[in-house]
């Protein structure tokens, strides 16, 4: 990659990481103290081609290729003009086509190709398509609105939620101090013995909590996202309706060995054979290797075929 640098002043990102590349309609680069000195009156021209450019329309490179900023901020520019969408054309061919022209007149403006004519060419565009592009305008600027509405009136739900929750939580700890006080009160004043009123200050407590409870589950959660769609959409989880037609059926793999029977993998240790086999180290056991599971496999591996001959 080639260190973004300044073409004027040679400062290179590298040798100085906070420069700050700027880039103009022409798509030359120069850095943000070149801009400063040479365009002080506010105006020049470019350096590498000579376009008068406007101190103004200078703003800070995006991408590492001063290209890119020169065809996005075209393209805006473009797109400006030519702001049909698909439902204002009869076919998706002729919708195709436009967004065809656009992307050439993009390429010409971007790449300096036959740049008078494809200027022209937008001019008679902007000249013949005028109401459609104002009507456009004012759509998509409705549109942008109303979902901005939508945000709005979400946030809002979502504040006095919890509101709600909070004006809940207090109401409840209210309930449950005032309890406490009644049991106080009743135990300086009553006659009754001190286990029968905690107990039916228990009891008291225990509804309380249940009621808590009820109200909680009832608090309703958000019930729409912002683009409209129903947040609590029902996914089925019944069970995938089963096939009834018999699938498959294990039968064991009978293997003949020529050999004799080889002892189960439990018995090996029983019977002596693990006697003589290095016992596994823990790290060894980390994989899943244990000295049985080795041993069995040699066993299998020298007893099959015994009987061939
Ligand atoms: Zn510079
Ligand atoms: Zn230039």
């Amino acid at each position: 990659m080639d260190d973004q640098g300044c073409p004027r002043c040679k400062t290179t990102k590298y040798r100085n990481p906070s420069l700050k590349l700027m880039v103009n309609v022409c798509g030359h680069t120069l850095c943000e103290n070149c801009v400063e000195m040479l365009f002080v009156r506010g105006s020049g021209s470019c350096v590498q081609c000579d376009t008068p450019l406007r101190k103004s329309n200078f703003r800070v490179q995006l991408f590492e290729d001063p290209a890119v900023d020169k065809e996005v901020e075209i393209r805006k520019k473009v797109l400006k003009l030519y702001n049909k969408r698909d439902f204002d054309f009869p076919s998706l061919r002729e919708y195709n086509d436009y967004l065809e022209q656009i992307e050439d007149i993009v390429f010409n403006l971007t790449n300096n190709i036959d740049v008078e004519n494809t200027k022209q060419r937008m001019e008679q565009y902007q000249r013949e398509n005028r109401d459609v592009i104002q009507r456009n305008k004012v759509k998509l600027t409705r549109e942008q609105e109303e979902l901005e509405e939508l945000l709005l009136l979400e946030q809002q739900g979502t504040e006095q939620r919890r509101l709600d929750v909070l004006q809940e939580e207090q109401r409840q700890l209210h309930a449950k101090r005032k309890n406490k006080q009644a049991l106080l009160d009743e135990l300086e004043q009553s006659r009754l013995p001190a286990t029968i009123l905690l107990a039916q200050h228990k009891a008291r407590a225990a509804q309380l909590e249940t009621e808590i409870e009820h109200q909680k589950q009832s608090v309703k959660p958000a019930s729409l996202f912002s683009t409209g769609i129903q947040q609590s959409q029902t996914v089925s989880l019944q069970p995938v309706p089963r096939i009834e037609d018999v699938l498959y059926q294990y039968r064991p793999l009978k293997v003949d060995t020529y050999g004799p029977p080889v002892p189960e993998l439990e018995q090996l240790g029983r019977l002596g054979y693990l006697n003589h086999v290095r016992a596994a180290q823990p790290q060894d056991t980390a994989g899943g290797y244990t000295t049985a599971l080795a041993c069995h496999r040699a066993i299998q591996d020298a007893f099959s075929g015994l009987f061939s001959l």
